[in-house]
C-alpha cells in the first residue's frame, strides 16, 4: 500500500490543473470537465493516484522509467550532488566532475564507432541540436548545400519547431506552420496498415526505395541526413521488416548521407540491447537520446555523434555557437550516471534480452494471438503492440479503431493497468525491473481490458 498521504482532496488537485494547467496532447476542455487522474506516488512498476488505486504501469511513465519508480540509488545521488555542487554549467572555459564521469560510462555502453556528445534537457532538444549539427558538419565539410532532412510520416521526435518538423505528425505539422522548409518525408514502414499484397520483406524493401528515391528527387547533393526511430514509437510501435534498416543503411552511405537514430524510446535497453539500431543491426551516425539515460527521474537528453562528425566540429569546425544553460547540468549527470549504474549492475538489458523480454513476447503471442480482436503482435524485449483489426486474413482495420483503442485503455486504467493507445494499436513498454510475475499481472490484466473491449463491440 502506498505511505503517501495526499495534502488536498482529488478533486481540489483537479480543480488546481483546471484553473491554471495547459496539459499534454490534449482538449484541454474536454479534460477539465472529466478531470484528470492525480497520480501521486511510484514503488517499482506501480504507481497510487490520490485515491490509493494502484496500477500497474505497463508504459514506464512515457516509455522512460527503466530502473522503476522510487530507486534509493538514484535520489541518493541527486542529494549528494545537490549537496556538493547544485549548479554549474559548461559555458566559458568551465566543466564538472559529474558530467565527465558521465560521459565516460555513456560511452564504455555506446557501441561502435562514437566519440562525442553533446547534453540537453531533452529529446525534442537533442533532436532540434540535430538540426544545427548536421548542418554545421556539412558547412565545415564544404557541401553548404547539403541541408534537407528526410523524416518520415507519423514519425515522432519531439514537440518543438525543428524536432515536431523533423516528425511526421499531421496534426502538429497544422498548428503553427510546421514543417520548417528543408525538411520532407517519406513512408512509413508499416505492413500490417500500408503492406498490402507484398510480403512484410517486399514492404520493407519498396519502404527504403522510396527513401533513394526521395534523395534522387532532391539531389544528393541537397540532402543533409535520414532521421527515423528504429522503431515507430509514438505512430503506434511500429517494428519495420527486415529487410527495411540494411537498405536503408546501403543507400544513406552510398549517396553520402547522415543516418541519425532516434534512440530517444528505444535506447538503454529497450528492445534487450543498449541501443535499439544495434537490435536492428545498422550503424548510425548520430544518436538522440533521453527518457532511459535518467530513467526520467530528473530530465536529460543528448545528441551522440559518430566520430567522423565530433571530430571534424572540434578539429576543424572553431566555435560551435550552440549552449543551453542547463546542458550536462550536475545534478541530472550524477543522476544518470546512478541510473546507468543500477541497469548495469543488476544485468537490467541482459535479463530483458535474455529472460523478462522473451517471457513477454511468448506470453503475449499465446494469449493473443487468436483473439478476434488482434491482428497483429509486434515487438522484442520490453516493448510490444497489438494491432486491433476486423479481419485479420486481409487486415482489414477499423474505421473507429482510435476510439477502440482508446476505450481499451480506459478499461485498462479500471483493472488498474496502464497500456497505451496509439491508432489501433494497444502499446505496451515496462520498466526493465519488471519480474515474470508483474509480467503475468500486465498479460493477465491487458487480456481482461482486450476481453471487456471486444465484448462491448459484441465479438465475444
Ligand atoms: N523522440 C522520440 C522517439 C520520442 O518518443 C520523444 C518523446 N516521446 C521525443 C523524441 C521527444 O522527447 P521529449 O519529450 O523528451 O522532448
Amino acid at each position: 500500500m502506498t505511505a503517501f498521504t495526499p495534502h488536498r482532496s482529488t478533486r481540489d488537485y483537479q480543480q488546481l490543473d483546471a484553473a491554471h494547467h495547459i496539459n499534454a496532447f490534449l482538449d484541454q476542455k474536454a479534460l477539465n470537465q472529466e478531470g484528470p487522474r492525480v497520480m501521486a506516488e511510484g514503488r517499482g512498476v506501480y504507481l497510487w493516484d490520490t485515491d490509493g488505486k494502484r496500477y500497474l504501469d505497463g508504459m514506464s511513465g512515457l516509455w522512460c522509467t527503466q530502473v522503476g519508480y522510487g530507486r534509493q540509488e538514484l535520489i541518493a545521488a541527486a542529494a549528494r550532488q545537490l549537496q556538493q555542487l547544485s549548479y554549474y554549467n559548461v559555458f566559458f572555459h568551465t566543466t564538472h566532475p559529474a558530467v565527465n564521469e558521465l560521459s565516460e560510462r555513456l560511452f564504455s555502453l555506446l557501441p561502435g564507432d562514437y566519440r562525442h556528445v553533446i547534453y540537453t534537457n531533452s529529446g525534442s532538444e537533442a533532436n532540434e541540436l540535430l538540426i544545427r549539427c548536421v548542418r554545421r558538419y556539412w558547412d565545415v565539410m564544404g557541401k553548404p548545400d547539403k541541408k534537407i532532412f528526410i523524416g518520415r510520416h507519423n514519425g515522432y521526435h519531439g514537440s518543438t519547431v525543428g524536432s515536431a518538423s523533423l516528425g511526421g505528425m499531421k496534426f502538429m505539422h497544422e498548428m503553427g506552420d510546421l514543417p520548417i522548409p528543408g525538411v520532407e518525408h517519406i513512408g512509413e514502414p508499416y505492413w500490417f496498415a500500408h503492406g498490402g499484397g507484398l510480403s512484410p520483406e517486399a514492404f520493407g524493401r519498396q519502404c527504403a526505395q522510396e527513401l533513394e528515391d526521395k534523395i534522387l528527387a532532391l539531389g544528393a547533393d541537397k540532402v543533409a541526413a535520414f532521421v527515423a526511430e528504429p522503431f515507430q514509437g509514438a505512430g503506434g510501435m511500429i517494428f519495420p521488416p527486415e529487410s527495411y534498416w540494411p537498405e536503408i543503411q546501403r543507400i544513406c552511405r552510398q549517396y553520402d548521407v547522415l543516418l541519425c537514430a532516434d534512440e530517444v524510446i528505444g535506447g538503454f535497453g529497450r528492445t534487450g540491447e543498449w541501443f535499439a539500431h544495434q537490435h536492428f543491426h545498422f550503424q548510425p551516425d548520430t544518436l538522440s537520446i533521453a527518457k532511459g539515460l535518467t530513467s526520467g527521474y530528473i530530465p536529460m537528453g543528448g545528441l551522440v555523434l559518430s566520430r567522423r562528425i565530433g571530430e571534424t566540429l572540434v578539429e576543424q569546425g572553431g566555435v560551435f555557437a550552440h549552449g543551453l544553460t542547463y546542458s550536462g547540468h550536475p545534478v541530472a549527470a550524477a543522476v544518470a550516471l546512478a541510473n546507468l549504474g543500477v541497469l548495469q549492475d543488476e544485468g537490467l538489458v541482459e535479463r530483458a534480452r535474455t529472460d523478462t523480454g522473451p517471457y513477454l513476447q511468448t506470453c503475449l503471442r499465446e494469449v493473443f494471438s487468436q483473439h478476434p480482436l488482434v491482428g497483429e503482435i509486434q515487438g522484442a524485449g520490453l516493448v510490444a503492440a497489438l494491432q486491433f483489426c476486423r479481419d485479420k486474413t486481409t487486415r482489414q482495420r477499423f474505421a473507429d479503431e482510435t476510439d477502440i483503442s482508446w476505450r481499451c485503455r480506459s478499461i485498462g486504467f479500471d483493472e488498474g493497468v496502464i497500456i497505451r493507445s496509439t491508432l489501433g494499436r494497444m502499446i505496451m513498454a515496462p520498466a526493465l525491473v519488471i519480474s515474470r510475475g508483474e509480467i503475468d499481472e500486465l498479460i493477465d490484466k491487458t487480456r481482461i481490458a482486450v476481453d471487456r473491449t471486444a465484448e462491448e463491440m459484441g465479438l465475444r
